[in-house]
């Protein structure tokens, strides 16, 4: 099974393309090859600065009738400065607006964070507002309306704990569908996943690569890790194949980002590897916890936030 399921059986494809850091003039070619690959997901946010050229690349596509946009699965997010009630619906027209559409597929809320208005980026403590100010339960009635509203067909979070994803499930109307979390093997968060997928809440992960960055090495890297290689080696596919078999292997769905033709295709060939439970085994012993998003952003002196609310 390529896909997962929601509760009204519309089902989103397991793998989908991530566009966070594609810059623009690299990301509209990523998403044409993509859509050529067959992939026909696409993980968007107004906050990675290139909704714009995904939609030109989305628009051509269905243009060209190289694809339906039915058959297209695409996800947007609310980011942290329109967290108000009614400040919803206007951050997500604008993304509709740029990404050139009707409806999303599925909008997820960005972070449980919020910040003011004119606050795009953090520069001070002073840019953020507390969730007592603003409760996350009035930012979920707007994504419910922009649900009824048919901007989004699912709506869902993006890093939630159990204690944050309970607060909307006890009270809301509309149960979230999805939490978009942090995810590979040296993040499996195997209670959070567990916790969700028994609540009927899809888990898509993100950095499935460990936000790959060759430049950075004073940081674990997964895809030269011994044991992903090793096992990689053993089914003759590529360490990438074998870190996005395993979310998906997982019921998990992975949005790794490339803008590079040659590995969008090796990513997308991962629904092909089969993992055996040997395999699982060996990569559920590699060093971690690790956190490669770690949010420490959000937790600058004098922020109302911190790490152990957040995680
Ligand atoms: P990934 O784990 O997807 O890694 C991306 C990096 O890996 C890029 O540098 C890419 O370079 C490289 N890469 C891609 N494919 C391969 C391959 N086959 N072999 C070797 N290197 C490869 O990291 P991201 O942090 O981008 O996470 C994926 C997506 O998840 C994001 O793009 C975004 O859509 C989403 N996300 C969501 C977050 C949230 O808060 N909800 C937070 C972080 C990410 P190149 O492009 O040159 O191929």
């Amino acid at each position: 099974m390529n896909t997962v399921k929601f509760e009204n059986g519309d089902e989103m494809p397991k793998i989908g393309l991530g566009t966070w850091k594609a810059k623009p003039g690299e990301v509209y070619e990523a998403v044409i090859c993509a859509i050529e690959t067959g992939y026909r997901h696409i993980d968007c946010a107004p906050i990675y600065n290139n909704e714009k050229e995904v939609g030109q690349a989305i628009a051509k596509a269905i243009d060209e009738g190289m694809v339906k946009r039915e058959d297209l699965f695409i996800t947007s997010k609310l980011w942290n400065n329109a967290h108000k009630k009614a400040d919803v619906i206007p951050a997500l027209k604008n993304s509709l607006k740029d990404l050139q559409l009707g409806y999303v597929d599925l909008y997820l809320i960005h972070w449980p964070i919020a910040q003011k208005p004119e606050k795009i980026n953090i520069t001070s403590p002073d840019d953020f507002i507390s969730l007592q100010e603003i409760p996350i339960l009035k930012t979920w009635e707007g994504m419910e309306e922009a649900l009824n509203e048919g901007l989004t067909y699912h709506i869902g979070v993006s890093n939630f704990n159990i204690h944050k994803l309970n607060e909307i499930i006890d009270h809301a109307e509309f149960p979230p569908e999805m939490n978009q979390i942090e995810l590979h093997p040296m993040l499996p968060q195997n209670e959070l996943v567990e916790y969700c997928h028994e609540n009927g809440i899809q888990v898509t992960g993100y950095a499935p690569l460990g936000s790959y960055d060759p430049s950075k090495k004073d940081r674990p890297n997964l895809i030269e890790d011994n044991i992903v290689k090793r096992i990689a080696h053993k089914h003759g596919v590529t360490s990438a194949q074998i870190l996005l078999a395993w979310g998906m292997c997982r019921n998990t769905v992975v949005i790794p980002k490339s803008v590079n033709k040659e590995r969008i295709k090796e990513n997308y060939d991962s629904i092909y590897v089969k993992l055996e439970e040997v395999d699982m085994e060996l990569l559920a012993d590699l060093e971690g916890p690790h956190r490669f998003v770690d949010g420490t952003l959000w937790t600058i002196d004098g922020s109302p936030y911190s790490l152990d609310d957040l995680w």
